[in-house]
């Protein structure tokens, strides 16, 4: 007899969890992954480019139905999960359906946080993390809105080219004195701003948002040091919050995250957390690479191995055409680290690497960034990087023609 296997949530972790483990142990487990949102699980990363007409949306589905029906994985997609009992292994969708389970896996993501101002309910003022948004962001935004993007991180620069190449009148406002400050140190931020502003994007950086303005409708946005612009539509893009409610409701150990250990396991037994909704050792990954390490950890566990889970290097790409921007690991530099600095202007190419302790622990590549998987390999391998640190900045074709 197959033991029920019950996956929460139909995203990135889900998908490549039932991926490997289809290739471990099919017919161990009767599959059921039960997700809110009306589709196929698909590549959220891909949202940035359905947004600026690149990709189409039904091109970002991860895998066709049939996949998931020729592996016996039963999906319920459009019904999310209102409650779980621990106790009686049970689980509730909307509309009271219960569905057992032997194993219960949360990988219920994140959704983006409101910025708790006023205004921040009214029609017009969206957010960017899923199909249904950029239904609504595409649909609101024509040649010449005017829109403005809260938010300089990641996702906001992406919404905000999107919108841009969409024919939109674009400011993207930014609280920090940098774009993508928690990836980039002062002066990439300082190119890729200059790179933004050639995109037609306005670019507001140290500017505090106090409330959204509009009588049915956002029609402006109001700054703390008293400033105002228009604006028919905002795209807020301030930060994520783990989808952790309901495993905190049914008694499962909450922190900022669903708090899991090396074995990606909860409080609970049986109950397991991948993806984003998961705190691994204080730490909630927000990137996909974490998430299909920890789906590939916890398939090989519930395949019977002990496979364990040590935490994931963070590396970041920006997605905005003819802009190329990587960041990975400590890229600031810790004391007692040291930085490998190249730059040329005329170029467009800044590259530093931070070292410590004969290992690269961290990089920012702006412009150039051809070497990025192969620095993030060395970061992940930890290999020492000595015999060849001379020429570690000028790529891995240097290093590797001269080391032979
Ligand atoms: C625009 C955009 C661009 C991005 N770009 C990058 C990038 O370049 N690189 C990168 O690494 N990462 C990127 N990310 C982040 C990446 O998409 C996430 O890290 C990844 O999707 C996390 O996978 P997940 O399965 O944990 O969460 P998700 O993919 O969010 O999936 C979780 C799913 O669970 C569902 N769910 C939640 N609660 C319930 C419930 N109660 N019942 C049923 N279902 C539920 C949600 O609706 C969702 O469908 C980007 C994200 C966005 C929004």
């Amino acid at each position: 007899m197959s033991e029920p296997l019950v996956i929460i949530g139909n995203g990135m972790a889900a998908a490549r969890l039932c991926e490997e483990l289809a290739q471990r142990s099919l017919g161990r487990y009767a599959i059921a992954v039960i997700g809110r949102e009306p589709e196929l699980a698909y590549n959220r990363i891909l949202l940035s480019s359905v947004l600026s007409g690149e990709v189409p949306a039904r091109d970002t589905y991860l895998k066709p139905a049939n996949w998931w029906r020729d592996r016996g994985v039963t999906l319920c997609y459009g019904a999310p999960v209102t409650a779980v009992d621990i106790a009686a292994r049970q689980v509730t969708l909307a509309g009271g359906s219960k569905l057992e389970f032997a194993k219960l896996v949360f990988a219920t993501g994140s959704r983006a946080i409101r910025l708790p101002v006023p205004g921040a309910e009214l029609p017009g003022v969206l957010t960017f993390r899923d199909l249904a948004d950029v239904a609504s962001i595409s649909r609101a935004a024509h040649r010449g809105t005017r829109v403005v993007v809260i938010g300089g991180g990641l996702l906001g620069i992406e919404a905000a080219y999107g919108l841009a190449k969409a024919g939109a009148r674009v400011t993207l406002v930014h609280l920090m004195d940098r774009l993508m400050e928690r990836q980039l140190d002062a002066r990439a931020a300082s190119m890729l701003k200059r790179a933004v502003e050639a995109k037609g994007i306005e670019v507001l950086l140290d500017t505090e948002t106090a409330r959204f303005a509009g009588d049915s409708r956002v029609e402006a946005v109001e700054f703390k040091d008293g400033r105002r612009i228009a604006a028919e539509m905002v795209v807020v893009a301030v930060g994520i919050k783990p989808n952790a409610e309901i495993a905190a409701a049914c008694g499962v150990a909450v922190n900022r995250g669903i708090m899991v250990d090396d074995r990606l396991a909860a409080s609970k037994s049986d109950v397991f957390a991948i993806g984003e909704c998961a705190e691994h050792r204080g730490v909630c990954y927000g990137l996909v690479e974490p998430a299909n390490e920890q789906a590939h950890v916890l398939a090989e566990r519930l395949a019977g191995r002990d496979l364990r889970y040590g935490g994931s290097v963070n590396a970041t790409n920006l997605k905005v055409s003819g802009v190329h921007v990587f960041s990975a690991g400590d890229f600031l530099g810790a004391a007692g680290t040291e930085s490998i600095v190249f730059a040329d202007a005329g170029l467009r190419t800044y590259k530093k690497l931070v070292v410590a302790g004969g290992r690269l622990v961290g990089a920012v590549l702006y412009g150039d960034t051809i070497d990025a998987p192969w620095y993030l390999e060395l970061m992940r391998s930890g290999a020492q990087i000595d015999s060849f640190r001379h020429d570690l900045v000028f790529g891995r074709a240097l290093a590797e023609r001269r080391a032979a």
